[in-house]
This record gives structure tokens, sequence and C-alpha cells, in this order.
């Protein structure tokens, strides 16, 4: 699948559901400026959402109506001198802090909490996008990973290992019954400065 991302930003605005983990709350609020996670809630610019069985999984909060985007999402409109002016956006994150699943895309992963085996699928992310089936260059890294070459970057192998850890953790949290507000608070609140998270020693 050939994938050149024009950054036109159409993926950041509408109805999308960007799921976050610890590692990008962690990554958000040190971009931010925040010293701590709890203010990405208390600003509202991260909410928990209960969709996903239940378990309670943070999310970006896109704002509303017609023009409704990502709050990280820096508008521009393109003065193209033609007469059709274009609205362009582009992540205040970008590269080094986005969020795991906006870094993948459009590739995306599911893992098998079971056995941790992964598959691997490629969705426009919407419809008209420019980006997909254009001349231009793969989404190397992703494709890399997604062939099994070797080179993957260490840096983005070990986010990936770090969110299915998450993930796991998450589902055990879930299954011995504690409540969502203590949940979020175990997982999810943590100083902003210098992360070190790990999950795998509580397994
Ligand atoms: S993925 Fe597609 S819709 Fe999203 S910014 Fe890139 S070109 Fe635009
Ligand atoms: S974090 Fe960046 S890439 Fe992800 S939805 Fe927001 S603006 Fe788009």
């Amino acid at each position: 699948m050939r994938f050149d991302c024009k950054c036109c930003g159409e993926c950041c605005r509408g109805d999308m559901h960007v799921y976050l983990n610890p590692d990008d709350l962690g990554l958000i609020a040190g971009c931010l400026g925040y010293k701590s996670t709890e203010s990405l809630f208390d600003e509202k610019i991260v909410i928990i959402d209960t969709e996903k069985n239940g378990a309670p999984v943070p999310r970006l909060r896109f704002g509303t109506g017609k023009t409704g985007c990502c709050q990280l999402l820096e508008n521009r409109l393109d003065e193209t001198g033609d007469g059709f002016d274009r609205l362009t956006g582009l992540c205040r994150l970008h590269p080094g802090f986005k969020p795991l699943v906006c870094m993948l895309a459009p590739y995306h992963r599911s893992v098998d909490l079971s056995d941790g085996t992964e598959s691997w699928g490629f969705t426009a992310p919407l419809p008209g996008c420019p980006g997909c089936y254009a001349a231009g260059s793969f989404h190397a890294e992703v494709y890399r990973l997604h062939s099994g070459d070797p080179a993957i970057s260490p840096g983005l192998k070990d986010r990936l290992n770090r969110e299915r850890d998450f993930y796991r953790k998450l589902s055990q949290l879930m299954e011995s019954g504690i409540s969502n507000d203590e949940i979020t608070k175990m997982l999810y609140f943590f100083d902003a400065d210098g992360i070190e998270l790990d999950f795998t020693e509580q397994q």
C-alpha cells in the first residue's frame, strides 16, 4: 500500500477517536509543559472513554461541531493565490511527541492479549485521504515493521511493546474488580518529568 501523508489535517478533525496509552500521556504532558499528566484531564484535553468493554481508556477530546478537531491540531489557511485557499493542519506534537496511534496511522495494530500475537492492517483514515494510494513513498518505518524487517528502530519497537504490556495490565485490573476511578489514578496520573513506565514487572 502506498502512502504519503499530505499533512492536510483532515484525519485530525471530525469524529475520530484517538486512544492513548500511558506513554502517550507522559509525552503529551511533557510537550505541553505540564508537570503531571493529571493536568491533561483537568484541562479536558484528554477524557476517559469506557466504550471499549467498559475499560477506562484515555482518549483525546476533540472539539464539537462542524469545525471540531483535535485540540493539538494547529490549523492554518494556505493562501494559494488561485482563489481556492485551503485549510491545512499541523500536529503540535509532531514528530517526537505524537501518540503511538497517530504515529502509526494509517497502519494499525491489533494485539491478542492472551498470547501477545500481533496483526497489522492498513485503513485509509477517511475516504478522501489524499495521502493514500498516492504515487509517493511508503510510511517507511512502519512498513519495515509490518514486513518483519529487523531494521525497525528500537524506540518504536519499545513503544509498541509497552503499549501491549499496558493493555495486558489494564485487562488484569478490570478482572480484579478495581473501580474505574482507581484504575485511572493508578495508570494515568503520574509525574510527567522523566517518565519511566514499566508494566512488565507487574504481570
Ligand atoms: S493521513 Fe491523509 S487525511 Fe490524514 S493528514 Fe495525511 S493526507 Fe491528510
Ligand atoms: S495528536 Fe496530532 S496527529 Fe493525533 S489527532 Fe491530534 S493533531 Fe492529529
